[in-house]
């Protein structure tokens, strides 16, 4: 194979030039794509986040129901208690008029007089939680609606990354086909052919980012200051790469007919 890549080209000036130009482009399609690929990777996490917020909220309301289920049962069993104690203090105030002793009177009373106490409690107890109940209908009522609102919100969100998504999909289809083609467009001869695998092996090595553009005399890579006569490859040479990132440097020369 003959040998492209040096300090000694065998191509014209003018020629080398394009090939880095067409590799810069290359470069910015790629990054392009890179990009795009990397944003809808995270689409599905960002939704599966929005789904799992939906599922707690429901969980929420889930457990605010079975908490005030658990105070309506609650409830319930108060009042049956109370009904019972009601039927036997008035079974026991009869009973008052047919026992024989003090003795029995005394306590058939002190026994009645325990259970009215026990009513009066049991009553506290039912208002008590009555208004516990009271209270945590509102809070569910007021959290349904909140939660409708909420579940709104994320549903429209979700619907808003899927239409991202497909939309990104498809401008990556594209920009794919349309870096296929001018690959081998680069490539349809030997010399870019090289230049192209010369490309690949270092956008590899270097996260994505081969080619990069001298800015302010540094390379636009890795930042490092460069020298004179690095620019002067950089405008010279027909591969000229960073000696501290190994980056392809790119310099967009000035109008040379100006
Ligand atoms: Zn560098």
């Amino acid at each position: 194979m003959r040998k492209v890549i040096g300090s000694n080209p065998m191509l014209p000036i003018k020629e080398m030039t394009e090939f880095l130009k067409k590799l810069f482009t290359l470069q910015n399609k790629d990054s392009e794509i890179d990009l795009i690929s990397d944003e809808i990777d995270t689409i599905p996490q960002k939704i599966e986040e929005l789904q799992k917020e939906i599922k707690d909220l429901e969980e929420e309301l889930k457990q605010k129901d079975e908490e005030f289920k658990k105070h309506a049962i609650h409830q319930k069993e108060l009042e049956n208690e109370l009904l019972k104690i009601e039927e036997e203090i008035k079974k026991e105030q009869m009973e008052l008029y047919s026992v024989k002793t003090n003795e029995m009177y005394k306590s058939l009373k002190q026994n009645i007089e325990d259970k009215k106490k026990r009513k009066s409690e049991i009553e506290d107890e039912i208002l008590v939680i009555m208004d516990k109940i009271d209270e945590e209908k509102r809070k569910i009522s007021e959290f349904k609606k909140e939660l409708e609102t909420k579940k709104n919100q994320i549903n429209n969100n979700i619907k808003a990354l899927e239409d991202r998504k497909k939309e990104l999909s498809e401008n990556l289809k594209n920009l794919k086909k349309e870096r296929e083609d001018f690959v081998s467009e680069i490539c349809s001869t030997e010399e870019g052919n090289i230049y192209y695998t010369k490309y690949e092996k270092v956008r590899n090595s270097k996260n994505g980012i081969a080619v990069v553009n001298v800015i302010d005399n540094a390379c636009g890579g890795c930042n490092i200051s460069l020298t004179k006569e690095k620019i002067n490859e950089v405008l010279t040479s027909d591969f000229p790469v960073c000696d501290n990132c190994g980056r392809i440097l790119f310099l967009e020369k000035k109008d040379e007919s100006s």
